[in-house]
């Protein structure tokens, strides 16, 4: 008796019905499954029997870490991955499919590094009638949205989560049960007592359980880091200064001593995880880089120290831009707190400036859109960058080889190269003309399967 898991076997593919084109495939016995796979890898080296091919005709192509973009190329795809990228347009022989994108652009898959999905845009304010499952089923559906948005990679930091519900939206789609993009999650913020996250304005004796978990001391913060460990978290979050959209806390304040973000650092990473910091304040942006974060969101007064530290140290900034634009002009018609407006006026007034020194010094730079408005919008933060200084080209990378760099999946996705997983999508103009463009993505392809496909016919 042959192990089932005989190498050859495991390498057969099973036989798919039609395909005029394919040639015979191979229905490996127990007895004799080596012998048959042997024999037709000898005689067909190259071409997977039974896998769909499909080609993306692009009149240009962004590859996610190049400087140029290429003109005329065709993406061939297979088994879910990239297996070669020819020059010109021309349908190739072989294949089960040919997509017609020579009028636009294809590029990589997009990454946010900064979600919620778990916040409802439009829901009220006090978040206290949705239950756990609730919130999962709007995450998937606000996955969902993001992946039609040309999103297929998400790192959600931190969300409004009482429970686990964020990692049961990654587990599902992961699992295939549910199309969505593959999602990086950080349950929970880690948050001091009245900081960032604490909800503030409740009465002493209203007992309501935070979103963020509220922790103080060395000790709680690894107990906490553990738990988030335990149930499914793949980065930490922590909250390391005051912030905007809480009340009665400061943006410019340190969160945490010295030795409670050490402890965090420390304990993330002795536990193979990344770990990223809310950082509005310039105390508390550097006291987190120097204690050896992963990467920063906001940084939004990051001074010209800081700056040298975070290049030193290789340290990611995720500026997060446009969400400040959102509170400050949507937010009173949204019945946001004024405190809460008021706080991103004043730090409107110096943001710009500190992220331009950023990009300019050459900070290390990854896309996220702290998505607390419509998911749908995430696309929106390019126009920002390059407002602040990037090329179109730079502004894209952000959000492909840059992000995937953050995640450390690299070598996976993040860039159109053979062998890299097809996630694909295509936009009708030229985003290295018009940044916007990407806010109208046509087509979406993840892990080789197609889930969008609203290229205009003519
Ligand atoms: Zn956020």
């Amino acid at each position: 008796m042959r192990n089932k898991h005989d190498p050859f076997l495991a390498a057969t593919r099973p036989c798919v019905a039609g395909g005029s084109r394919r040639r015979a495939c191979m229905r490996p016995t127990r007895r004799h499954g080596s012998v048959a796979a042997l024999i037709a890898v000898v005689l067909l080296p190259t071409t997977p029997l039974s896998a769909q091919t499909t080609a993306l005709r692009c009149g240009r192509l962004i590859d996610g870490i190049s400087d140029e973009a290429r003109q005329d190329v065709t993406v061939i795809v297979r088994d879910g991955r990239v297996a070669e990228l020819r020059d010109g347009t021309a349908v190739p022989d072989g294949v089960d499919r040919a997509l017609d994108m020579r009028g636009g652009t294809c590029l990589p898959g997009m990454m946010d590094l900064h979600t919620h999905l778990l916040i409802k845009p439009d829901g009220p304010v006090s978040e206290l009638d949705r239950s756990s499952a609730d919130r999962a089923l709007d995450g998937l559906h606000a996955a969902q949205k993001m992946l039609h948005a040309g999103f297929t990679t998400l790192r959600n930091p931190g969300d409004f989560d009482t429970h686990y519900a964020m990692v049961s939206v990654k587990r599902s789609i992961a699992a295939g049960e549910h199309p969505g993009p593959r999602i990086f999650v950080a349950p929970h913020a880690l948050g001091p007592t009245g900081g960032h996250g604490d909800l503030n304005t409740l009465a002493p004796d209203a007992a309501i359980q935070t979103p963020t978990r509220i922790v103080n001391g060395v000790d709680e913060i690894r107990a906490m880091i553990r738990e988030q460990v335990k149930y499914g978290a793949d980065w930490i979050k922590v909250m390391a200064t005051g912030g905007v959209m809480s009340a009665g806390d400061d943006p410019t304040h340190t969160a945490y001593i010295d030795e409670e973000m050490w402890a965090a650092v420390d304990e993330t990473h002795r536990l193979g995880r990344r770990i990223t910091v809310h950082a509005i304040g310039t105390e508390g942006l550097k006291q987190a880089v120097a204690a050896g974060v992963n990467s920063v969101e906001h940084g939004i007064l990051i001074d010209d120290e800081a700056i040298e530290m975070m290049k030193a140290r290789g340290t990611w900034l995720i500026p997060t831009i446009y969400v400040l634009n959102y509170v400050v002009e949507e937010g009173p018609a949204l019945g946001y707190p004024e405190a809460s407006v008021a706080k991103g006026r004043v730090l409107m007034e110096t943001r710009d400036d500190n992220v331009r020194r950023a990009i300019e010094a050459g900070v290390k730079i990854a896309f996220g859109s702290d998505t607390i408005f419509p998911h749908e919008w995430a696309a929106r933060e390019f126009a920002h960058l390059v407002r602040l200084g990037m090329s179109p080209m730079e502004a894209i990378r952000t959000a492909t080889y840059n992000a995937a760099q953050v995640l450390g999946i690299e070598d996976e996705v993040g860039t159109l190269q053979p062998g890299m997983v097809a996630d694909i999508i295509a936009v009708g103009g030229n985003p290295l003309d018009d940044i916007t463009e990407l806010e109208q993505v046509d087509f979406v392809m993840k892990d080789g399967q197609i889930i969008k496909d609203a290229r205009p016919r003519t």
